[in-house]
C-alpha cells in the first residue's frame, strides 16, 4: 500500500509551529478589539458566481487560479481564494448595513492554484479587515494604521508601505483607454502574458513582475496624472492622515492591485526579506463591490494579511514555543492524586503547568522539567502526598545560574503558592 500524502500546495501546520499562529493570531485579536471590530465567518465554499461577479473574470485569480468543481447537485462551486467577496455577499443577504456601517475582521483558509514555493500554497491563510459603509478619507487611513500597527507589534521592522490612487471609476476609464493605445503600439515588445491582457483588462498589465516589460512601462502613461482634482485632493489628504500618524509610506503608481474592484486608494506593505513573495498585505477602496453584488453603492476599504508570510517574517522568535511556568513532578499512586488536583487548579489561576506523565525516578523526571524550561517544579512524592504537603522548587535559570530554592507548601495553601509562583 502506498503511503499517503497531503496535496502539493496544501500545508499541515504542525505542534511546533502553531504556537507561534497562536501567539500572532493573538495579538490580531488584541488590536482588532481595541479598534472595535467584529470578526465574521462566512462558508469557505461559495457559488463560483460570486467569485467571477466580486473579483472580476479577466484576473488570475477567477481566470486560472480557482478551484472550481460541481456539487452532487450540479451547482458551480468554488473554494474561496479570498475573503472580501463573502463578506460583502454576506453583508448584502443579511441586510447589515441597516445597522450602520460594518467594521469587521476575519481569518481563515483561502485556495488559490498556484505554483506553490516559499511564502506561496494552494491553500494559505489570511486575517483580514474590511469597513463596509465608511466613505472618509480618514477610513482609509484607519484601516491602514491598524494592518501597521499590528504588524510592528508583532515585531516586524523594515516593512515599506506603498500607496496608490486608483482614482474613481471615470478616472480609470479614461486612463485605460489612453493605456490600451501605448500598449498595442508596444505590442511586440511585452512579455506574452501582458500582451493577453491588454484587451481584458490593461490596468493589470502595470503589474507585470516581467522584467523587460516593467522597465518598458518606467515610461508608460500614469494614472496620476489622469486623476481628478477631486481624486487628487483626496489622495494628498490621506497623505496628510498618514504623515500625522508617522506612518512612512511611498507613492508607487504601478500599484494597482489585481482585482478589478478597487478604486481610490490602494495599497500594499511589503519586505524586502520575503524574496518575490514580498507583499504581506494587501488591500484597498471597493467602492464598486457591494453593489456589483445586489446591494446599493456602498464606499468599502479592507486589507488581507498572509499568515503564512507573516509567520516567514516574524521568524523563529515568535515559534518557539512557550515554556511553562511550572513543571509538577510526582512519584506514586497518592502523588498522583495531588499532582493532577494542583495542576487543575493552578492552570484555573492561568498558570501554565506541564504535568510529567513519565512516572520515572525523580532525577529523570527533574531533566525533564529543565528541559521543559520551566520556572519552577512543584515535587510530590509519596512522603508529601500523605503530609497534604507540596515541595516547589526553583528550577535553575539557565542564563543566570541562579541558587535552587525550595520552599514546602500544605496543599491548601495555594494562594502563598501561587504567589510565590508570579513573583
Ligand atoms: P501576490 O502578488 O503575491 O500573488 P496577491 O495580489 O495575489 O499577491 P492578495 O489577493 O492581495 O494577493 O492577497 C493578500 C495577501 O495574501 C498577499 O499579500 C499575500 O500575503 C497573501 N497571499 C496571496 N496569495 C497567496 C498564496 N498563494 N500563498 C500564500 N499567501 C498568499
Ligand atoms: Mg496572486
Amino acid at each position: 500500500m502506498t503511503n499517503l500524502k497531503n496535496l502539493r500546495g496544501m500545508v499541515d501546520l504542525l505542534p511546533s509551529q502553531s504556537q507561534g499562529w497562536q501567539k500572532v493570531e493573538s495579538i490580531a485579536l488584541e488590536h482588532f478589539s481595541r479598534a472595535g471590530l467584529q470578526e465574521i465567518r462566512t462558508p469557505i465554499i461559495e457559488q463560483t458566481e460570486l467569485f467571477s461577479r466580486g473579483i472580476g473574470e479577466n484576473t488570475d485569480v477567477v481566470g486560472k487560479e480557482m478551484y472550481t468543481f460541481e456539487d452532487r447537485g450540479g451547482r458551480s462551486c468554488t473554494l474561496r481564494p479570498e475573503g472580501t467577496a463573502s463578506v460583502a455577499r454576506s453583508i448584502v443577504q443579511h441586510g447589515l448595513l441597516n445597522n450602520g456601517p460594518q467594521r469587521l475582521w476575519y481569518r481563515g483558509p483561502m485556495f488559490r492554484y498556484e505554483r506553490p514555493q516559499a511564502g506561496r500554497q494552494r491553500q494559505f491563510h489570511q486575517i483580514g479587515v474590511e469597513f463596509v459603509g465608511l466613505a472618509s478619507v480618514m477610513s482609509d487611513a484607519e484601516v491602514i494604521s491598524i494592518a501597521w500597527d499590528f504588524l510592528k507589534d508583532v515585531g516586524l521592522n523594515d516593512l515599506t508601505l506603498e500607496i496608490n490612487s486608483l482614482g474613481s471609476n471615470k478616472d480609470r476609464n479614461v486612463f485605460k483607454e489612453e493605456l490600451k493605445d501605448w500598449l498595442i503600439q508596444r505590442f511586440d515588445l511585452l512579455d506574452e502574458d501582458s500582451q493577453k491582457r491588454i484587451n481584458l483588462n490593461p490596468l493589470r498589465v502595470l503589474d507585470s513582475k516581467n522584467n523587460s516589460t516593467k522597465e518598458l512601462l518606467l515610461e508608460a502613461p500614469s494614472l496620476n496624472d489622469y486623476l481628478t482634482n477631486e481624486s487628487k485632493t483626496r489622495f494628498d489628504y490621506l497623505q496628510t492622515f498618514l504623515d500625522n500618524l508617522h506612518i512612512p509610506y511611498k507613492i508607487n503608481n504601478n500599484l494597482v492591485r489585481g482585482l478589478d474592484y478597487y478604486s481610490h486608494t490602494a495599497f500594499e506593505i511589503t519586505s524586502d526579506h520575503l524574496g518575490s513573495q514580498a507583499t504581506v498585505c494587501g488591500g484597498g477602496r471597493y467602492d464598486g463591490l457591494i453593489s456589483e453584488l445586489g446591494g446599493v453603492q456602498t464606499p468599502s476599504i479592507g486589507w488581507a494579511i498572509g499568515m503564512e508570510r507573516l509567520i516567514i517574517l516574524a521568524g523563529e522568535k515568535i515559534l518557539r514555543s512557550k515554556s511553562p511556568d511550572v513543571y509538577v513532578i510526582h512519584r506514586g499512586e497518592r502523588a498522583e492524586q495531588v499532582a493532577l488536583e494542583i495542576t487543575c487548579k493552578l492552570r484555573s489561576h492561568n498558570l501554565n503547568i506541564e504535568l510529567d506523565y513519565s512516572g520515572s525516578s525523580f532525577s529523570k523526571q527533574f531533566k525533564r522539567a529543565d528541559k521543559s524550561m520551566a520556572k519552577w517544579a512543584i515535587v510530590i512524592g509519596e512522603n508529601e502526598a500523605s503530609k497534604g504537603q507540596l515541595l516547589m522548587k526553583k528550577l535553575r535559570d539557565k542564563q543566570k545560574d541562579v541558587e535552587t530554592k525550595e520552599y514546602i507548601f500544605s496543599k491548601e495553601d495555594l494562594d502563598h503558592l501561587i504567589k510565590k509562583l508570579i513573583d
